[in-house]
Protein backbone atom coordinates (compact mmCIF):
# COMPACT_ATOMS: atom_id res chain seq x y z
CA UNK A 1 0.00 0.00 0.00
CA UNK A 2 1.50 3.04 -0.90
CA UNK A 3 1.53 6.18 1.87
CA UNK A 4 -0.68 8.90 1.27
CA UNK A 5 1.02 12.00 2.04
CA UNK A 6 -0.31 16.02 2.43
CA UNK A 7 1.77 19.08 1.26
CA UNK A 8 1.15 22.23 2.78
CA UNK A 9 3.01 25.05 0.80
CA UNK A 10 3.26 22.54 -1.86
CA UNK A 11 4.76 25.32 -3.97
CA UNK A 12 7.22 26.23 -2.38
CA UNK A 13 11.22 25.75 -1.67
CA UNK A 14 10.30 22.82 0.97
CA UNK A 15 7.19 21.93 -1.05
CA UNK A 16 8.72 21.21 -4.79
CA UNK A 17 11.82 19.60 -3.07
CA UNK A 18 9.20 16.93 -1.78
CA UNK A 19 7.30 16.41 -4.41
CA UNK A 20 10.52 15.90 -6.29
CA UNK A 21 11.16 13.18 -3.26
CA UNK A 22 7.78 11.91 -3.54
CA UNK A 23 8.40 11.59 -7.61
CA UNK A 24 12.01 9.20 -7.49
CA UNK A 25 9.36 7.06 -5.21
CA UNK A 26 6.55 6.83 -6.36
CA UNK A 27 6.15 3.55 -6.29
CA UNK A 28 5.57 3.92 -2.47
CA UNK A 29 3.87 7.06 -1.75
CA UNK A 30 0.61 9.18 -3.41
CA UNK A 31 -0.13 13.06 -3.17
CA UNK A 32 -3.05 12.91 -1.43
CA UNK A 33 -3.51 16.58 -0.85
CA UNK A 34 -1.54 20.01 -2.11
CA UNK A 35 -1.94 23.44 -1.16
CA UNK A 36 -0.34 26.31 -2.01
CA UNK A 37 -0.65 30.07 -1.27
CA UNK A 38 -0.97 31.43 -4.35
CA UNK A 39 1.55 30.59 -6.63
CA UNK A 40 -1.43 28.93 -9.42
CA UNK A 41 0.60 28.28 -12.25
CA UNK A 42 3.21 25.74 -10.42
CA UNK A 43 0.05 24.32 -8.59
CA UNK A 44 -1.67 23.44 -12.24
CA UNK A 45 1.66 21.74 -13.25
CA UNK A 46 1.53 19.33 -9.63
CA UNK A 47 -1.70 18.63 -10.35
CA UNK A 48 -0.99 17.62 -14.02
CA UNK A 49 2.01 15.82 -12.88
CA UNK A 50 0.93 14.15 -9.20
CA UNK A 51 -2.77 13.95 -9.79
CA UNK A 52 -3.62 14.40 -6.09
CA UNK A 53 -6.73 13.17 -5.18
CA UNK A 54 -7.53 16.99 -3.54
CA UNK A 55 -6.14 20.55 -4.28
CA UNK A 56 -6.38 23.99 -2.69
CA UNK A 57 -5.19 27.39 -2.65
CA UNK A 58 -5.12 29.67 0.28
CA UNK A 59 -5.50 32.82 -1.81
CA UNK A 60 -9.53 33.47 -2.41
CA UNK A 61 -9.40 35.51 -5.29
CA UNK A 62 -7.43 32.35 -6.95
CA UNK A 63 -9.59 29.82 -6.38
CA UNK A 64 -12.19 30.57 -9.45
CA UNK A 65 -9.27 29.92 -11.56
CA UNK A 66 -8.00 26.41 -9.19
CA UNK A 67 -12.06 25.60 -10.15
CA UNK A 68 -12.39 26.14 -13.49
CA UNK A 69 -8.73 24.45 -14.04
CA UNK A 70 -9.77 21.20 -12.54
CA UNK A 71 -13.17 21.20 -14.41
CA UNK A 72 -11.84 21.42 -17.95
CA UNK A 73 -8.83 19.24 -17.35
CA UNK A 74 -8.51 15.56 -17.84
CA UNK A 75 -7.51 14.79 -14.20
CA UNK A 76 -9.11 13.34 -11.42
CA UNK A 77 -8.58 16.18 -8.68
CA UNK A 78 -11.18 17.69 -6.88
CA UNK A 79 -10.93 21.40 -5.44
CA UNK A 80 -11.10 21.38 -1.81
CA UNK A 81 -11.38 25.18 0.39
CA UNK A 82 -8.24 25.99 2.52
CA UNK A 83 -10.62 25.77 5.46
CA UNK A 84 -11.22 22.06 4.84
CA UNK A 85 -7.20 20.87 4.01
CA UNK A 86 -6.37 19.68 7.23
CA UNK A 87 -9.29 17.60 7.36
CA UNK A 88 -8.35 15.21 4.94
CA UNK A 89 -6.80 11.95 6.26
CA UNK A 90 -3.21 10.91 4.96
CA UNK A 91 -0.63 8.90 6.45
CA UNK A 92 2.15 11.63 6.05
CA UNK A 93 1.48 15.34 6.42
CA UNK A 94 4.39 17.91 5.36
CA UNK A 95 3.85 21.09 6.52
CA UNK A 96 5.97 23.27 4.56
CA UNK A 97 3.81 26.80 4.58
CA UNK A 98 6.06 29.77 5.82
CA UNK A 99 5.55 31.69 8.97
CA UNK A 100 2.67 31.80 10.89
CA UNK A 101 -0.02 30.91 8.43
CA UNK A 102 1.54 27.30 8.52
CA UNK A 103 0.22 27.09 12.63
CA UNK A 104 -3.22 26.38 11.69
CA UNK A 105 -3.16 23.94 8.97
CA UNK A 106 -0.33 22.06 11.35
CA UNK A 107 -2.55 22.06 14.16
CA UNK A 108 -5.82 20.41 12.78
CA UNK A 109 -4.21 18.20 10.52
CA UNK A 110 -3.01 16.31 13.81
CA UNK A 111 -6.07 14.41 13.81
CA UNK A 112 -5.88 12.99 10.36
CA UNK A 113 -1.96 12.41 10.19
CA UNK A 114 -0.20 9.46 11.52
CA UNK A 115 3.02 11.54 10.64
CA UNK A 116 4.04 15.36 10.77
CA UNK A 117 7.03 15.73 8.63
CA UNK A 118 7.24 19.05 10.03
CA UNK A 119 9.19 22.31 8.12
CA UNK A 120 7.16 25.01 9.68
CA UNK A 121 9.46 25.93 12.61
CA UNK A 122 6.83 28.61 13.25
CA UNK A 123 4.42 26.18 14.50
CA UNK A 124 6.90 24.86 17.05
CA UNK A 125 7.74 28.54 18.36
CA UNK A 126 4.21 29.40 19.09
CA UNK A 127 2.78 26.41 20.24
CA UNK A 128 5.33 24.15 20.86
CA UNK A 129 3.45 22.32 24.44
CA UNK A 130 0.00 22.29 22.06
CA UNK A 131 1.43 20.33 19.46
CA UNK A 132 3.41 17.95 21.50
CA UNK A 133 0.68 17.24 24.26
CA UNK A 134 -1.85 16.71 20.94
CA UNK A 135 0.75 14.61 19.13
CA UNK A 136 0.88 12.32 22.46
CA UNK A 137 -3.18 12.14 22.17
CA UNK A 138 -3.30 11.37 18.61
CA UNK A 139 -0.66 9.05 18.88
CA UNK A 140 1.28 11.64 15.85
CA UNK A 141 4.70 11.03 15.31
CA UNK A 142 6.68 14.22 14.72
CA UNK A 143 9.65 13.85 12.34
CA UNK A 144 11.68 16.69 11.86
CA UNK A 145 12.43 18.21 8.12
CA UNK A 146 14.29 21.31 9.15
CA UNK A 147 17.94 19.94 8.31
CA UNK A 148 19.63 20.86 11.92
CA UNK A 149 16.63 18.95 13.91
CA UNK A 150 16.42 16.02 11.33
CA UNK A 151 20.52 15.86 11.82
CA UNK A 152 19.49 15.67 15.88
CA UNK A 153 16.86 13.17 15.16
CA UNK A 154 19.46 11.17 13.57
CA UNK A 155 22.18 11.52 16.27
CA UNK A 156 19.30 11.03 19.33
CA UNK A 157 19.72 6.99 18.34
CA UNK A 158 23.95 6.89 19.43
CA UNK A 159 22.36 6.94 23.35
CA UNK A 160 19.50 7.22 25.44
CA UNK A 161 17.98 10.67 26.70
CA UNK A 162 19.60 10.91 29.50
CA UNK A 163 22.81 10.45 28.40
CA UNK A 164 23.24 13.38 26.57
CA UNK A 165 24.77 16.31 28.04
CA UNK A 166 24.12 18.90 24.76
CA UNK A 167 22.88 19.87 21.66
CA UNK A 168 24.48 21.49 18.94
CA UNK A 169 22.96 23.38 16.18
CA UNK A 170 24.97 24.36 13.79
CA UNK A 171 24.88 27.21 11.21
CA UNK A 172 26.33 28.58 8.47
CA UNK A 173 26.60 32.33 9.54
CA UNK A 174 24.23 33.61 6.75
CA UNK A 175 25.95 35.73 3.75
CA UNK A 176 26.88 38.15 6.57
CA UNK A 177 28.96 36.02 8.39
CA UNK A 178 32.52 38.10 10.01
CA UNK A 179 30.94 40.74 9.39
CA UNK A 180 30.05 43.96 12.27
CA UNK A 181 27.02 46.24 12.81
CA UNK A 182 28.69 49.36 11.05
CA UNK A 183 29.30 46.83 8.05
CA UNK A 184 25.61 45.99 8.20
CA UNK A 185 24.72 49.21 7.70
CA UNK A 186 23.23 49.54 4.31
CA UNK A 187 23.13 45.73 3.25
CA UNK A 188 20.12 45.42 0.47
CA UNK A 189 17.94 42.98 -0.20
CA UNK A 190 20.04 41.27 -2.64
CA UNK A 191 22.86 41.07 -0.28
CA UNK A 192 20.69 39.55 2.38
CA UNK A 193 18.78 37.19 -0.11
CA UNK A 194 22.55 36.01 -1.34
CA UNK A 195 23.01 32.85 1.31
CA UNK A 196 26.35 30.57 0.78
CA UNK A 197 25.38 27.12 1.26
CA UNK A 198 21.38 27.03 0.78
CA UNK A 199 18.88 27.64 -1.28
CA UNK A 200 15.65 28.43 0.42
CA UNK A 201 12.66 30.69 0.05
CA UNK A 202 13.13 34.21 0.84
CA UNK A 203 11.82 34.29 4.57
CA UNK A 204 13.75 31.93 5.81
CA UNK A 205 17.40 33.36 3.83
CA UNK A 206 16.20 36.62 5.57
CA UNK A 207 16.16 34.55 9.08
CA UNK A 208 19.52 33.05 8.51
CA UNK A 209 21.08 36.31 7.71
CA UNK A 210 20.13 38.00 10.69
CA UNK A 211 20.25 34.75 12.44
CA UNK A 212 17.03 34.83 13.81
CA UNK A 213 16.21 31.32 11.58
CA UNK A 214 18.65 29.98 14.85
CA UNK A 215 17.06 31.29 16.96
CA UNK A 216 13.70 29.86 16.11
CA UNK A 217 15.45 26.54 15.88
CA UNK A 218 16.70 26.68 19.08
CA UNK A 219 13.15 27.16 20.58
CA UNK A 220 12.43 24.29 17.72
CA UNK A 221 14.77 22.40 19.52
CA UNK A 222 13.42 22.83 22.44
CA UNK A 223 10.30 21.30 22.30
CA UNK A 224 11.10 18.69 19.49
CA UNK A 225 13.77 16.93 22.11
CA UNK A 226 12.54 18.24 25.26
CA UNK A 227 15.96 19.88 25.90
CA UNK A 228 16.33 23.01 28.42
CA UNK A 229 17.89 26.42 26.63
CA UNK A 230 21.53 25.53 28.71
CA UNK A 231 21.96 22.74 26.65
CA UNK A 232 21.11 23.76 23.26
CA UNK A 233 24.24 25.62 21.92
CA UNK A 234 25.02 27.58 18.38
CA UNK A 235 28.03 26.76 16.76
CA UNK A 236 28.80 28.37 13.64
CA UNK A 237 30.10 26.27 10.80
CA UNK A 238 30.26 27.78 7.58
CA UNK A 239 30.65 24.90 5.41
CA UNK A 240 27.24 23.59 6.25
CA UNK A 241 28.56 20.44 6.05
CA UNK A 242 27.93 18.95 9.12
CA UNK A 243 24.28 19.51 10.04
CA UNK A 244 24.09 19.21 13.87
CA UNK A 245 25.61 17.36 16.50
CA UNK A 246 24.35 15.73 19.65
CA UNK A 247 27.68 15.75 22.90
CA UNK A 248 26.79 12.88 25.17
CA UNK A 249 27.43 12.85 28.66
CA UNK A 250 30.99 10.52 28.01
CA UNK A 251 32.22 13.42 25.76
CA UNK A 252 31.45 11.85 22.67
CA UNK A 253 29.94 14.12 19.43
CA UNK A 254 28.21 12.87 16.98
CA UNK A 255 27.39 13.93 14.19
CA UNK A 256 25.25 14.52 10.90
CA UNK A 257 26.82 15.23 7.72
CA UNK A 258 25.62 15.30 3.95
CA UNK A 259 25.19 17.56 1.14
CA UNK A 260 23.27 20.82 1.50
CA UNK A 261 19.83 19.72 -0.19
CA UNK A 262 16.69 19.64 1.62
CA UNK A 263 15.89 16.51 -0.17
CA UNK A 264 17.80 14.71 2.10
CA UNK A 265 15.96 15.30 5.12
CA UNK A 266 12.63 14.97 3.74
CA UNK A 267 13.65 11.80 2.04
CA UNK A 268 14.52 10.50 6.10
CA UNK A 269 11.23 11.93 7.33
CA UNK A 270 9.44 9.81 4.64
CA UNK A 271 11.30 7.01 5.12
CA UNK A 272 11.96 6.27 8.90
CA UNK A 273 12.49 3.78 10.52
CA UNK A 274 14.18 2.84 7.17
CA UNK A 275 17.20 4.09 4.59
CA UNK A 276 16.52 4.18 1.28
CA UNK A 277 19.32 4.46 -1.17
CA UNK A 278 19.33 8.08 -2.66
CA UNK A 279 22.26 8.00 -4.96
CA UNK A 280 21.74 11.50 -5.70
CA UNK A 281 22.06 13.20 -2.20
CA UNK A 282 25.88 11.24 -2.08
CA UNK A 283 28.41 13.73 -0.29
CA UNK A 284 31.26 13.52 -2.12
CA UNK A 285 33.88 12.62 0.54
CA UNK A 286 37.10 12.02 -2.35
CA UNK A 287 39.51 14.57 -2.13
CA UNK A 288 39.81 16.72 1.02
CA UNK A 289 37.40 19.32 2.83
CA UNK A 290 37.47 21.39 5.64
CA UNK A 291 35.01 21.77 8.81
CA UNK A 292 35.29 24.77 10.80
CA UNK A 293 33.37 25.91 13.92
CA UNK A 294 33.09 29.65 15.34
CA UNK A 295 30.86 31.20 18.14
CA UNK A 296 28.33 33.15 17.15
CA UNK A 297 28.12 36.99 17.59
CA UNK A 298 25.64 37.47 19.61
CA UNK A 299 26.09 41.64 19.82
CA UNK A 300 26.18 41.75 16.04
CA UNK A 301 23.08 39.53 15.42
CA UNK A 302 20.68 40.45 18.09
CA UNK A 303 18.06 37.95 16.87
CA UNK A 304 19.53 35.10 18.41
CA UNK A 305 19.85 35.77 22.25
CA UNK A 306 16.49 37.46 21.86
CA UNK A 307 15.41 34.00 21.08
CA UNK A 308 17.11 32.61 23.67
CA UNK A 309 15.61 35.16 26.20
CA UNK A 310 12.16 34.42 24.92
CA UNK A 311 12.58 30.90 24.94
CA UNK A 312 13.35 31.04 28.53
CA UNK A 313 10.34 33.47 28.69
CA UNK A 314 6.40 33.11 28.29
CA UNK A 315 5.02 31.60 25.96
CA UNK A 316 3.39 34.98 24.67
CA UNK A 317 7.01 36.04 24.21
CA UNK A 318 7.21 33.85 21.74
CA UNK A 319 4.69 34.71 19.54
CA UNK A 320 5.58 38.35 19.68
CA UNK A 321 9.20 37.26 18.70
CA UNK A 322 7.75 35.38 15.90
CA UNK A 323 5.11 37.69 14.72
CA UNK A 324 7.12 40.79 14.77
CA UNK A 325 9.63 39.02 13.28
CA UNK A 326 7.65 38.28 10.27
CA UNK A 327 6.72 41.49 10.04
CA UNK A 328 9.90 42.91 10.03
CA UNK A 329 11.20 41.00 7.85
CA UNK A 330 8.47 40.99 5.01
CA UNK A 331 9.39 45.27 5.81
CA UNK A 332 13.22 44.80 5.20
CA UNK A 333 12.04 42.85 1.75
CA UNK A 334 9.97 46.12 0.81
CA UNK A 335 12.24 48.46 1.93
CA UNK A 336 10.59 49.92 4.84
CA UNK A 337 12.97 48.49 7.48
CA UNK A 338 16.81 48.62 7.49
CA UNK A 339 18.62 45.20 7.87
CA UNK A 340 20.02 46.32 11.48
CA UNK A 341 16.27 48.02 12.58
CA UNK A 342 15.10 44.36 12.60
CA UNK A 343 16.29 42.97 16.18
CA UNK A 344 15.04 46.59 17.65
CA UNK A 345 11.84 46.46 16.01
CA UNK A 346 10.76 43.33 17.49
CA UNK A 347 12.40 44.28 20.50
CA UNK A 348 9.91 47.49 20.86
CA UNK A 349 7.25 44.95 20.50
CA UNK A 350 8.26 42.53 23.00
CA UNK A 351 8.29 45.66 25.14
CA UNK A 352 3.99 47.24 23.88
CA UNK A 353 2.63 43.30 24.51
CA UNK A 354 2.40 41.16 27.68
CA UNK A 355 -0.67 39.47 27.68
CA UNK A 356 -1.90 36.27 29.90
CA UNK A 357 -0.20 33.32 28.52
CA UNK A 358 -2.60 31.96 25.92
CA UNK A 359 -3.69 28.33 26.60
CA UNK A 360 -5.77 26.92 23.64
CA UNK A 361 -5.20 27.21 20.03
CA UNK A 362 -8.34 29.71 19.24
CA UNK A 363 -6.31 31.95 22.02
CA UNK A 364 -2.55 31.30 19.98
CA UNK A 365 -4.00 32.22 16.91
CA UNK A 366 -5.86 35.04 17.95
CA UNK A 367 -2.55 36.36 19.68
CA UNK A 368 -0.50 36.02 16.72
CA UNK A 369 -3.38 37.66 14.45
CA UNK A 370 -3.29 40.47 17.44
CA UNK A 371 0.51 40.81 17.29
CA UNK A 372 0.84 40.76 13.39
CA UNK A 373 -1.77 43.35 12.93
CA UNK A 374 0.20 45.60 15.35
CA UNK A 375 3.51 45.16 13.86
CA UNK A 376 2.28 45.64 10.65
CA UNK A 377 0.41 49.01 11.69
CA UNK A 378 4.09 50.29 13.33
CA UNK A 379 5.69 49.35 10.25
CA UNK A 380 2.94 51.64 8.43
CA UNK A 381 3.33 54.55 10.55
CA UNK A 382 6.84 55.06 9.26
CA UNK A 383 8.47 55.26 12.64
CA UNK A 384 11.05 52.51 11.40
P1 LIG B 1 8.64 29.31 0.53
O1 LIG B 1 8.39 30.76 0.66
O2 LIG B 1 9.56 28.83 -0.55
O3 LIG B 1 7.26 28.52 0.36
C1 LIG B 1 6.18 28.73 1.20
C2 LIG B 1 4.97 27.96 0.77
O4 LIG B 1 3.89 28.37 1.63
C3 LIG B 1 4.50 28.24 -0.65
O5 LIG B 1 3.92 27.08 -1.19
C4 LIG B 1 3.41 29.30 -0.47
O6 LIG B 1 2.48 29.28 -1.51
C5 LIG B 1 2.79 28.85 0.83
N1 LIG B 1 2.16 29.94 1.56
C6 LIG B 1 2.67 31.18 1.80
N2 LIG B 1 1.79 31.92 2.53
C7 LIG B 1 0.72 31.12 2.73
C8 LIG B 1 -0.52 31.31 3.42
N3 LIG B 1 -0.82 32.46 4.01
N4 LIG B 1 -1.40 30.28 3.44
C9 LIG B 1 -1.10 29.12 2.84
N5 LIG B 1 0.04 28.88 2.17
C10 LIG B 1 0.94 29.87 2.13
O7 LIG B 1 9.17 28.79 1.95
P2 LIG B 1 10.17 27.59 2.27
O8 LIG B 1 11.57 28.09 2.20
O9 LIG B 1 9.77 26.37 1.54
O10 LIG B 1 9.88 27.39 3.84
C11 LIG B 1 8.69 26.76 4.29
C12 LIG B 1 8.87 26.43 5.77
O11 LIG B 1 9.93 25.47 5.91
C13 LIG B 1 9.30 27.63 6.63
O12 LIG B 1 8.69 27.54 7.88
C14 LIG B 1 10.80 27.47 6.76
O13 LIG B 1 11.31 28.03 7.95
C15 LIG B 1 10.92 25.95 6.78
N6 LIG B 1 12.22 25.47 6.32
C16 LIG B 1 12.61 25.72 5.05
C17 LIG B 1 13.86 25.27 4.60
C18 LIG B 1 14.29 25.49 3.17
O14 LIG B 1 15.34 25.00 2.79
N7 LIG B 1 13.57 26.20 2.35
C19 LIG B 1 14.70 24.59 5.48
C20 LIG B 1 14.26 24.34 6.78
C21 LIG B 1 13.02 24.78 7.19
MG1 LIG C 1 17.38 24.77 9.53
Amino acid sequence: MKKKVNIFGSTGSIGTSSLNVIEENQELFSVEMIAAGSNIELLKKQINQFSPVFASIQNQEMEPLLKDFLKSSSCSTSFIPFSETPYVDNDITISAIVGSAGLEPTFRSLSHTRRLALANKESMVTAGDLINSTCKEQDVEIIPVDSEHNAIHQCLKAGRYDEVHNLILTASGGPFFGKSTSDLEFVTVEDALNHPTWSMGSKITVDSATLMNKGLEVIEAHYLFDMPYDNIQVKVHPQSIIHSMVEYIDGSIISQMGVTDMKLPIHYALFFPKRMHAPSYMFDTKGSFELSFHEPDMDTFKCLPLAYQCGKGSLTSRIVLNGANEVAVNGFLNGKISFNRVPEFIENMLDRIDNKDPETIEEILALSDEVMAKAIAEVNSGTF
